[in-house]
């Protein structure tokens, strides 16, 4: 099998495993209980939570743990807009943003906020020009992505945080969950961001969201005694140990993982422009595990399902988006409705080899000449 699919899930790591079944083994017991295995266990999730902060670099920082970056985006968005709307209903999203963004402002939107989407240039950069025409008094919230998850395009964080600086009662929420572990990154200019350790091989489960110490959330789940006061339950310590581990690994082999993607999307970007009917959506700022491309008129599902009949896993849109639908984001940047219905994405990883590389493009080969040629 070649799995080109390391954008929706990623393999855990042996030495991820590992630490979490050494740590669920240890540790039986709730990191709340007042008795010594307890503490224990108390102390052991205080560890893994100042590691996780001294891999991001971060001070005055909350982590919270989440089951994933679904959820700590909902947390982040519905919890600050929840949290602060005397100040405010106004919000302002990114087209490229994940449905889990996307699904959390339109429940805001139902009860009463107000959402603005600002556009994208033919890049895939966030229009600042409009952001700043967008942004009132009101405006509570930003959400933008660091890494789209369809054409994987990087945004200029600190552009956008630079711009929020003259509002001081707007927060910025940075969706970070393709670009933690993937790429190197710098999220100084965010209230919160949030991701999720099994996109950089650790444990699907588990999702992180850090924010600034002064910044209130409401909490989105209730009861129960918890890590932190912002989101309840029993703190999952085994996957807390094993998102540190995995974040220490993909950070101690960020740049050489980075060259060999960056190697490989070369490659395939410069076979797929061959092809008559393939257009590329990702742009020159798109991170290189991710490789959108479209072929208007083509049925990419079918082109998919071919592909996987040969033993060969890509998506045609993020994994989370409703099957059959238009890239939002995709249209976003190409204005092309033919593209976004037809878009096919190949996402790469250290573990690609050229090899997989090349067996994809004989298989895409056979699928172009049945689908599109
Ligand atoms: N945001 C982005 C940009 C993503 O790519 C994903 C995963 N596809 C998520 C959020 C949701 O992450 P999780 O699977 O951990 O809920």
């Amino acid at each position: 099998m070649i799995y080109l699919d390391y954008a929706a899930d990623t393999p855990a790591a042996r030495e991820v495993l590992d630490v979490f079944s050494d740590t669920a083994l240890r540790y039986a017991a709730n990191p709340n209980s007042l008795h010594t295995p307890g503490r224990q266990a108390g102390a052991r999730l205080a560890e893994c939570t100042e590691q996780i902060k001294t891999l991001l670099n971060l001070k005055n920082s909350d982590v919270i743990y989440t089951s994933g970056a679904t959820e700590a985006n909902n947390l982040a968005l519905k919890g600050v807009a929840e949290k602060y709307r005397n100040s405010g209903k106004h919000i302002i999203a990114t087209y490229l943003e994940h449905s889990s963004v996307n699904g959390a402002l339109a429940a805001l939107q139902n009860s009463g906020f107000e959402i603005d989407y600002v556009d994208s240039g033919s890049d895939g950069l966030v229009d600042l020009e409009q952001l700043k025409a967008l942004l009132r008094k009101d405006t509570i919230l930003v959400s933008a992505c660091y890494v789209d998850s369809e054409m994987g395009v990087t945004q200029k964080i600190h552009d956008i945080a630079a711009i929020l600086s003259g509002y001081p009662g707007c927060r910025f929420h940075v969706d970070a969950t393709q670009a933690v572990g993937k790429v190197p990154l710098s999220l100084d200019g965010a209230d919160l961001f949030t991701f999720s350790p099994h996109k950089f091989y650790g444990l699907n489960g588990s999702g992180i969201l850090i924010k600034k110490e002064e910044l209130l959330l409401e909490p989105q789940i209730h009861g129960g005694l918890s890590a932190t006061p912002y989101r309840s339950g029993t703190p999952a310590l085994a996957l807390a140990a094993a998102c540190a581990k995995a974040l220490e690994l993909a950070l101690a082999e960020l740049a050489p993982r980075c060259e060999h993607v960056s190697g490989l999307n070369k490659k395939l970007r410069a076979a797929l422009t061959k092809y008559p009917k393939v257009k590329i959506n990702s742009t020159a700022y798109s991170v290189p595990h991710i490789l959108s491309v479209s072929m208007p008129g083509v049925k990419t599902e079918d082109f998919r399902d071919e592909l996987d009949a040969y033993g060969v896993c890509v998506s045609t849109r993020s994994a989370c988006c409703a099957p059959n639908s238009v890239s939002r984001p995709v249209y976003a940047v190409t204005k092309d409705r033919k593209r976004a219905v037809s878009t096919l994405r190949v996402s790469l990883s250290h573990l690609t080899t050229e090899q997989d590389v090349d067996e994809f493009l004989a298989c895409f080969e056979k699928c172009y000449d049945k689908f599109a040629g």
